[in-house]
């Protein structure tokens, strides 16, 4: 089978960043890599392991029209921790496209917050950014 970019970073092959993760092979053990790996099961719509990365406290029920979105790209602009509090930050910039809102490009500039829930990394929450 043809390799094909992953959709984090496409300078890499999909089968050696996020697959083995989506493929629950193995589990993110740093936020950068969870982040990533969340943001290609965005662009793949893969919703269960979007679930499985989401803290059971934040994470929604539904998750709309994921077909209007066109995802065109994952900047990571930073990385942080508090280790006294056990929280772990990727701040980032995901591209996209929505075809409900005339295809305009537009951007999703947020601070994510990740934590241990049943010693498993997961996304809690996030904030936006301008
Ligand atoms: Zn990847």
């Amino acid at each position: 089978m043809k390799n094909i970019p992953c959709p984090c970073n496409p300078k890499t092959d999909y089968k050696n960043c996020c697959e083995p993760f989506h493929l629950g092979q193995q589990y993110p053990q740093q936020q950068e890599i969870l982040m990533r790996s969340r943001y290609s099961a965005y662009v793949l719509q893969n919703i269960d392991y979007l679930k499985l990365t989401w803290h059971s406290t934040t994470c929604p029920d539904n998750f709309g029209d994921m077909d209007s979105i066109k995802w065109l790209g994952l900047k990571i602009n930073q990385v942080n921790e508090d280790i006294k509090h056990q929280e772990y930050f990727v701040e980032f910039i995901a591209r996209y496209k929505d075809s409900n809102q005339n295809g305009k490009a537009d951007k999703i500039h947020e601070l994510s917050r990740f934590i241990y829930e049943d010693n498993k990394l997961v996304y809690i929450d996030g904030e936006f950014l301008v």
